[in-house]
């Protein structure tokens, strides 16, 4: 049981696969007993699994509240607060996740489509999850202030060809989270961005459109993390004493530069 967790509310976007997932059953892993979790994304049957399978892991000490959330629909972020129960609303910690990728094309041939929807959910997502979320952090003087955790990515760092909107809404989301940290600086509130490279989950099956044999061959040479392994990353960054930020942290395979 971590002390460090007792009593705390945290939110997941993108919680119903890959890192969002793994990461809420690691949050609940590290404390069994009186954590309080809201598990959002868009496909609601598997939270409730999600909720299930925390459940049978650790028993019924965590409370764990699926949510049907689109973050990328301004209505369901701008009603995201108000529509939580009032005991999970004190929210300690955010766990920007939600996010994809579209399609493998040159920047002339993307789809319009595609670029609105990675912006609208990698971009103005992860902006409307923050502002949503922040007042409730500011408010708050009694204990601790809060957490947000970004979910970038190395393509946010280095950009790279077939890519370039992605890597554009993983770089917004770096500078983003950089300033956000310096307009903070004053407060306990702790601006944290982990950027994996690449990871096994359905990313790869949805960038290519549902094209799982696509996906699977993008793996073929190498040995990816696992969401696993950028999940322990994201609970160790919420862990440190409250005077040391993981501010910015890059998680890669070994055979990945
Ligand atoms: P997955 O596809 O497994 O998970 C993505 C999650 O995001 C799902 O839970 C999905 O839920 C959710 N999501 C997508 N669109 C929306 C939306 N509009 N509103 C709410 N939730 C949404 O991929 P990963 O776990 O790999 O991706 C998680 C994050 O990690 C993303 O930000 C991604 O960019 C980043 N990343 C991934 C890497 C990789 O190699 N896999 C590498 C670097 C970064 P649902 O569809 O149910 O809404």
């Amino acid at each position: 049981m971590a002390e460090w967790l007792a009593g705390k509310t945290i939110v997941v976007t993108g919680a119903s696969s890959g890192i969002g997932r793994s990461t809420a059953i690691e949050f609940a892993r590290t404390s069994p007993r009186d954590l309080k979790l809201v598990i959002t994304a868009r496909r609601v049957d598997r939270l409730k699994q999600l909720a299930e399978d925390i459940k049978n892991l650790v028993g019924d000490g965590v409370q764990v509240l699926p949510v049907k959330l689109d973050v990328s629909n301004p209505a369901d972020v701008a009603g995201f607060l108000d529509g939580l129960p009032a005991e999970f609303r004190d929210i300690d910690i955010l766990v920007n996740n939600a996010g994809l990728g579209r399609g493998v094309a040159r920047a002339p041939d993307i789809a319009m489509d595609d670029v609105r929807l990675m912006l609208d959910t990698n971009v103005h997502g992860l902006i409307g999850m923050t502002q949503a979320v922040l007042p409730v952090m500011l408010a708050r003087s009694t204990h601790g202030a809060g957490d947000i955790i970004n979910v970038g990515s190395i393509a946010g760092r280095e950009p790279y060809a077939g890519a370039s909107v992605y890597c554009a809404t993983k770089a917004a989301t770096k500078s983003f989270t950089q300033a956000l940290r310096q307009e903070l600086v004053a407060s306990r509130i702790r601006i944290i961005e982990i950027d994996p490279g690449q990871v096994k989950t359905e990313f790869s099956e949805h960038r290519y459109y549902g094209d799982k044999s696509k996906a699977e061959a993008g793996y073929a040479d190498c040995e990816p993390l696992t969401a696993e392994d950028v999940a322990e990353l994201i609970v160790f960054a919420a862990g440190r004493r409250e005077n040391v930020v993981v501010a910015d942290t890059l998680i890669l395979p070994n055979h990945q530069f």
